[in-house]
């Protein structure tokens, strides 16, 4: 049984604490290898290995920082395949899904290579006379991110290629449910050449991630995860006079206008929520057709196409769906459906009838499923399901469909599909949601911008990456600077205006 421990110093190092968590092969259902669970004293080893390394770090040139991040980045492309596979294995995406997901991690460390250029600061000359002021951003120190396990190598990758090219020191807190591809990241980190303790990997549960919430060392916090984690550590991270950035659940509508091109629409819901088992916080879990010759239409479309999703190992090639991430979780998504029905929803297609691949009768498989004619209140539409479900909620008009996705409690990503330009700007303009898709269903933002959703779907003032990711692992300071000629001025007690 493979055990994993953690990575402080550029040098796997096994647990102390004594505890451990099962990591399963979700598509068999196996435990592949036991995970370590840090204490605090683990946390502290890194947190002292990373303060240790940050002044040589962050005096080191930004230059000179990001052609270790550009090393890192040829050996990412090189050895894309090996992370995709570990990331397939323990999360059970599709093996194209996980190369997918790689290559949008990779995307920001491509765009933290041009850091030099982003931390470019002001300068402004005699703002008095004979005074000049310029501003510029450094690094925190040691920073922190904690992941979630739908994204075991993006998601850090949201993080850590800015903070490091920044300047700061990092501690990953990865999922304990597919920690094997972070701690293949650190290798691959090291292998480019990343000086000690300035990239560190502590697995573990809430135990680590409080040790890392109350260490005066830690200077930011990063988290993507569920929402009450993500105001948990929102509260307690800033109470502890952190940066936080808590970025936190979702539940993603589509909206689809009468004059959308149907066909379309059909394959963009197919991928957007059976893509990765719906695993995703971008997944779209709710369709909104607008009227219901449009819900009948799609229907139409939807059924065949869900009766015909390929699911299976997550290895095997020309699948188009793998397990969910655990047994645990398969029960939660089965209870949603469960919960679905008992209020009244129409189940179109039931994932739960899907028969299991012969070889994999353990795995943690579910089929796709469908709900027609949901009502808002429902717990299926309100709550996130993070599986193959697509609800199904019916409105009559633009307006009503606007209302229905204000009335949500999350707010991270939506979509509308429709021929209409004016139709488009004006939803795009006025809806209250972090990112907008037109034609688009699943609308992540490419690295050079930022990523983040509104309402409960994000606590702090920062998104992820791109210059918001910039802002946030930076501190501003701003000198005011006056070289005399020769002549002291006599003390001045009024407050300076220096005109
Ligand atoms: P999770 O909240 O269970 O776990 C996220 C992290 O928090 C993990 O590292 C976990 O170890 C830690 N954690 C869990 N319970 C904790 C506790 N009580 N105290 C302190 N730390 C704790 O999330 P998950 O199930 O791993 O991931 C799925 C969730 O993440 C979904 O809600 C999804 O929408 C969300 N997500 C959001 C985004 C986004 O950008 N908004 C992106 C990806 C995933």
């Amino acid at each position: 049984m493979a055990s994993i421990g953690h990575f402080i110093s550029n040098q796997q190092v096994a647990g102390t604490s004594s505890l451990a968590k099962d990591v399963f092969n979700p598509s068999t259902g196996e435990i592949s290898a036991q995970v370590a669970l840090a204490g605090t004293q683990e946390v502290d080893q890194a947190v002292a290995a990373a303060k240790a390394a940050w002044p040589a770090w962050s005096k080191t040139p930004a230059l000179r920082r990001v052609r270790i991040l550009d090393k890192f980045k040829t050996i990412l492309w090189d050895r894309l395949d090996e992370l995709a596979r570990v990331v397939s294995l323990e999360h059970g995406k599709t093996f194209d899904d996980a190369q997918g997901e790689v290559t949008r991690g990779l995307e920001v460390v491509e765009f933290a290579t041009g850091m030099p250029h982003l931390l470019k600061g002001e300068f402004s000359e005699n703002v008095g006379t004979g005074v000049d002021s310029h501003m510029v951003r450094q690094a925190l120190g040691v920073v922190a991110g904690i992941t979630p396990f739908n994204f075991p190598a993006m998601v850090p990758m949201w993080m850590f290629p800015v903070a490091l090219a920044t300047g700061n020191c990092f501690i990953l807190k990865p999922s304990e449910r597919d920690p094997s591809a972070p701690m293949l990241i650190a290798e691959l980190l090291k292998e480019a050449g990343l000086p000690d303790g300035v990239f560190n990997v502590v697995n573990g549960d809430k135990v680590a991630v409080d040790a890392l919430l109350e260490h005066p060392d830690v200077k930011a916090i990063s988290f993507v995860g569920s929402t009450p984690i993500a105001q948990y550590i929102h509260q307690k991270g800033t109470a502890n006079g952190k940066r936080v950035q808590a970025l936190g659940g979702a539940k993603n509508h589509m909206v689809i206008m009468p004059d959308a091109d149907l066909d379309m629409a059909a394959n963009a819901l197919m991928g957007a929520a059976y893509g990765s088992a719906g695993e995703r916080c971008m997944a779209i879990s709710v369709a909104v057709p607008v009227t219901d010759s449009v819900a009948d239409a799609l229907v139409e479309k939807l059924v065949p196409k869900i009766e015909a999703l390929k699911v299976g190992p997550s290895l095997e090639q020309g699948m188009e769906m793998g397990p969910l991430v655990t047994g645990e979780h398969l029960a939660k998504v089965t209870s949603y459906i469960d919960k679905g029905v008992e209020e009244g929803a129409k189940l179109v297609v039931d994932g739960r009838t899907f028969k299991k691949p012969q070889g994999h009768e353990d795995g943690f498989f579910i089929g796709g499923s469908l709900f027609d004619h949901a009502e808002p209140d429902m717990t299926i539409s309100k709550e996130e399901i993070f599986g193959p479900v697509l609800t199904m909620i019916r409105r009559n008009s633009y307006q009503d469909a606007v209302e229905l996705i204000h009335g949500h409690q999350y707010a991270n990503g939506v979509s509308i599909f429709t021929r209409d330009g004016d139709v488009a700007r004006s939803f795009s303009e006025e809806i209250e949601v972090g990112m907008v898709g037109v034609n688009v269903p699943i609308p992540v933002p490419m690295a050079f911008y930022s990523f983040g959703g509104w309402k409960a779907s994000l606590f702090g003032d920062h998104h992820m990456h791109g210059m918001e990711g910039v802002r946030f692992y930076t501190r501003m300071k701003t000198t005011t600077s006056r070289w005399p000629t020769g002549m002291r001025a006599d003390a001045q007690f009024s407050m300076p205006t220096l005109g």
